[in-house]
């Protein structure tokens, strides 16, 4: 294994392979050679979104896709529903904010997922729902969010749109916009896509560009139409960060080897590996089990350590870097992440390492 293992939630290890092509030379962006890039790269992650009419690669991070999406489908005074199940579920709330929007906030507890009836509640007690916002894997907490259930929801009782940050789960697990009616997807290349950070990957189907070409708040560099027309000619509405665009071209070509089916079973597995092994060690699991995250696992320790301190011993004494919890959860919480680049053996060594830190921490306590 390589010197450090890297096991937090984003962003992730770079296979060799995606490495190796981050070395290659700047082309011009309105260059042939750019457009294939282009074209290879949005028909690659298709898959992963399942069936949306445009990718938009805007070169930000995924917090700033977010604001793209909401800036784009929606205009001030309008009201919108926000699933929050956590720290990223409020990230959205204070954006739905920023952009001058009413927002009303379905908070569920921590580690809890967002429950369809809370959001069928929301949807009866307002009128004009013009979005629903969601989480669909709450990195915060490790919980996966019902993503196809709470559209149906959506569906039955509104015309709303759905706007999901899938930040954490695209490529890891399915997002099937078509099939369940997402109209906006917004991803980024630094977790499971085991590319460097700097682009938002944003799926955008044909209600939310709709919404947008209708919409008359301005935008400029975020505007999706626009971009949503540069893509089309094989380019990107401004400078995009090109270097990203290589690592994430051979990291699809990576996922297309392995197949995508194969990547999620991987996930899946990884994650039960993760759960199991903490488990073992008598650390608390945070996620409800029915909902936990195929990315990354949150644990409680026990009382007679920090969180803090043992992240530090993982990092000096055993070369693990993991997460701490955010918000609320900081002193208590870690969280380790399993997507992208990531394997049994690194899992594992995060596990055992968490043991023997743990061990020799509780012995000094007592
Ligand atoms: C990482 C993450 C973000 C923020 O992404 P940035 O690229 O750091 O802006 C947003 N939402 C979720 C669920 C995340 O895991």
């Amino acid at each position: 294994m390589s010197s450090v293992n890297l096991r937090i939630s984003g962003p992730t290890p770079l296979p060799p392979r995606v490495r190796e092509a981050l070395r290659q030379d700047m082309v011009s962006h309105r260059s042939g050679g750019f457009r294939a890039l282009v074209e290879e790269v949005v028909a690659g992650l298709a898959p992963a979104f399942g069936g949306p009419a445009a990718v938009l690669p805007f070169t930000c991070s995924g917090t700033g896709g977010l604001e793209a999406a909401v800036v784009n489908v929606l205009r001030p005074g309008q009201q919108v529903i926000v699933m929050s199940t956590g720290y990223f579920g409020r990230r959205l709330a204070e954006i739905a904010e920023s952009a001058g929007l009413r927002i009303d906030v379905v908070e569920s507890p921590w580690g809890k997922a967002a429950a369809p009836d809370d959001l069928r509640a929301a949807l009866c007690r307002s009128i004009d729902v013009a979005a629903v916002l969601l989480t669909h894997n709450e990195t915060s907490t490790g919980v996966l969010n019902p993503l196809a259930q709470l559209c149906d929801v959506v569906h039955q009782h509104s015309n709303a749109l759905v706007v999901a940050d899938v930040v954490s789960s695209l490529g890891a697990t399915p997002v099937r916009m078509a099939d369940w009616g997402v109209d906006v997807a917004v991803g980024v290349t630094q977790k499971a896509l085991m590319a460097p950070p700097g682009l938002a990957l944003i799926g955008v189907g044909q209600r939310a560009l709709d919404a947008a070409a209708a919409n008359p708040r301005r935008r400029y560099y975020f505007d999706f139409g626009r971009m949503a027309e540069a893509v089309a000619e094989g380019t990107t509405t401004y400078t995009p960060a090109i270097p990203v665009f290589y690592g994430l071209q051979e990291s699809l070509r990576l996922i297309a080897e392995e197949g995508w089916s194969a990547v999620m079973a991987r996930h899946q597995a990884l994650a039960q590996m993760c759960r199991a092994g903490l488990a073992s060690l008598g650390v608390e699991l945070l996620a409800d089990p029915a909902h936990a995250s195929p990315t990354v696992t949150s644990l409680a320790l026990p009382c007679a350590t920090s969180a803090p301190v043992v992240r530090e011993k993982l990092a000096a004494e055993h070369n693990v870097l993991v997460a701490s919890g955010r918000g609320c959860w900081k002193e208590r919480v870690l969280r380790i992440g399993h997507m992208g680049h990531v394997g049994a053996e690194e899992v594992a060594d995060a596990v055992d390492a968490l043991g023997a830190v743990l061990r020799k921490e509780v012995r000094h306590a007592r």
